[in-house]
């Protein structure tokens, strides 16, 4: 029998993505037996996350300052806009350097089965951003780069339907994405090749 300590970090790591009860007692055995190293490591690690990242008011990106560092950066295009289901979409793309401009984060995608509805997701800042054109700098293109999947597709024709009143370039990623695929799976080559041929949307 477990000590309700180990019982009580189990359930805790099991909550996370990926990681079931088996495998979350798993690493609970393997830190106790690391206290020193490991432990203290991923106790530092998580106390900084507590106390140092936050959410970027503009673009929904995580950072340790908002305006995130790619928001806040002038060497970014501002004219341009590419909307992401989650971070770690946003940070796939940003490891293949290729897209200049900043981002926005919709926090996850359009979903009938999840019950996830428009106002669910951060589409009205993205709204607000286009509109107010951005501190001035009117946006000239909005890259959708939703995930190869059904509901990402639908979110991204959601998307497009809203912006149509906009006078932009609407362009999506061009799908060599592998059906079914998810950005943050893919290597950096794929993920470049997609956005180097992105195309209108419709
Ligand atoms: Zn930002």
């Amino acid at each position: 029998m477990a000590s309700q300590e180990i019982e009580t970090l189990a359930s805790a790591l099991a909550r996370l993505p990926g990681l079931g009860p088996r495998s979350a007692r798993r690493v609970v055995l393997w830190l106790v037996k690391r206290r020193e190293t490991a432990l203290l490591q991923l106790l530092g690690a998580l106390e900084q996350v507590r106390d140092r990242l936050v959410e970027c008011r503009t673009c929904g990106n995580v950072d340790t300052q908002d305006p995130c560092g790619i928001c806040a950066d002038p060497r970014r295009d501002r004219t341009s806009i590419c909307v992401v289901e989650d971070v770690a979409d946003l940070w796939a793309l940003d490891r293949a350097k290729l897209f200049t401009g900043r981002y926005h984060v919709l926090g996850g995608k359009l979903s009938a089965m999840d019950g996830v509805r428009p106002e669910d997701l951060n589409i009205g800042s993205l709204l607000e951003r286009v509109a107010a054109k951005d501190d001035g700098a009117g946006i000239e293109e909005v890259v959708l780069a939703m995930n190869a999947t059904l509901e990402g597709q639908t979110t991204a024709h959601y998307l497009a339907e809203r912006l149509e009143e906009y006078p932009l370039r609407i362009t999506q990623l061009a799908h060599g994405l592998p059906v079914g695929g998810e950005l943050d799976y893919l290597d950096e080559g794929t993920l470049a090749q997609a956005l180097r041929a992105r195309r209108p949307m419709g």
